[in-house]
């Protein structure tokens, strides 16, 4: 790929969107949230106002280049700078990119314009919507967001709801829990009813595991991931911690054993998989695993990750 690449990029690993390439139709930081655990730094630009930031047809002769590169990719997912339903021209650009590849387009987004008919209309053609939902009531949608002006968490919430019983693809939604601001257990129970009102197809479960904008907004306890991945029925994507393993084999050693030849696990996600299973000697299972011929530990990053030899 050429080096003066403005708007596309990667692509990236993603563990919940595989070889993932990039497209930002945004400038820096144009967004109309300052969300506390913004990983991309303080709001330059706060408008609620869709603009054409740059031509369309820019975007396109880099994703051409892309694709005459021959670099695989998975999807071609809108995120990057800023809010991408702010991008004016991202219903055409959806539209000419669908004429060029097969691959998902994914649209990462706060959902705020969602109380916008062309928004909607646009959102449409995406074939996964990640929208971000922080807030259960006024408060904590304020104190997590910090919202543009115009923006209202009941008319934002509505609109989601509608959006979900239209919208024909994948509608995975993401929450961002910290510590001290929105992880209580009661907080959880909150989320889970608001959360009731929503057709989606996942939820994931995040943790700023990026350096965020405002200090205090602190990762949550891996503890607290698992209390609300089992309150909320979501993903957790705490870092280097998947919770998707499943097994057709009933001996929990065995399944594990089978999993790592294939895929290594970590501490985590070994202990979620027993969890989830019930099993009741976690300790145990673990002990066998330390000391088996078969297994090879790695510590990387403060965790064990198991693998076959
Ligand atoms: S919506 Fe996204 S880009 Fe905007 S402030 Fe929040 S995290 Fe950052």
């Amino acid at each position: 790929m050429k080096r003066s690449m403005k708007y596309v990029y990667g692509p990236i690993p993603s563990r919940r969107l595989g070889q993932s390439l990039g497209i930002s139709p945004i400038p820096k930081k144009a967004c109309n949230y300052a969300c506390v655990y913004c990983m991309l730094g303080p709001t330059d630009k706060m408008t609620n106002t869709p603009q054409m930031y740059m031509p369309v047809q820019d975007i396109l002769d880099e994703f051409d280049q892309v694709l005459a590169s021959g670099i695989p990719f998975d999807m071609v997912t809108f995120a990057g700078d800023g809010e991408p339903t702010l991008y004016a021209g991202l219903k055409e650009l959806i539209l000419a990119l669908k004429k060029r590849t097969k691959k998902p387009i994914v649209l990462i987004t706060n959902g705020a314009l969602l109380t916008d008919a062309d928004v909607v209309d646009t959102c449409m053609k995406a074939d996964i919507v990640m929208p971000s939902v922080n807030g259960y009531d006024e408060r904590t949608f304020k104190l997590v967001n910090r919202p543009h002006g115009d923006i209202d968490f009941e008319q934002v919430t509505k609109a989601l709801k509608k959006f979900s019983r239209q919208y024909p693809g994948l509608l995975w939604l993401e929450l961002m829990l910290m510590k001290g601001i929105n992880d209580s257990t009661e907080d959880l129970h909150k989320y889970y009813d608001f959360f009731g009102q929503f057709y989606y197809d996942r939820l994931y479960i995040n943790t700023p595991n990026r350096p965020p904008v405002e200090s205090f907004a602190q990762m949550v306890t891996h503890e607290k991931m698992l209390e609300a991945m089992d309150i909320l029925n979501g993903i957790g994507i705490e870092d280097g911690f998947e919770n998707g393993y499943a097994s057709e084999i009933t001996d929990d050693l065995e399944a594990i054993l089978n999993i790592t030849q294939r895929h290594p696990m970590n501490q985590h996600e070994i202990e979620h998989f027993l969890r989830k299973r019930k099993n009741n000697n976690i300790a145990g299972v673990f002990m066998l695993l330390r000391s088996h011929p078969k297994i090879k530990i790695i510590h990387y990053r403060g965790i064990d990750t198991y693998r076959i030899k």
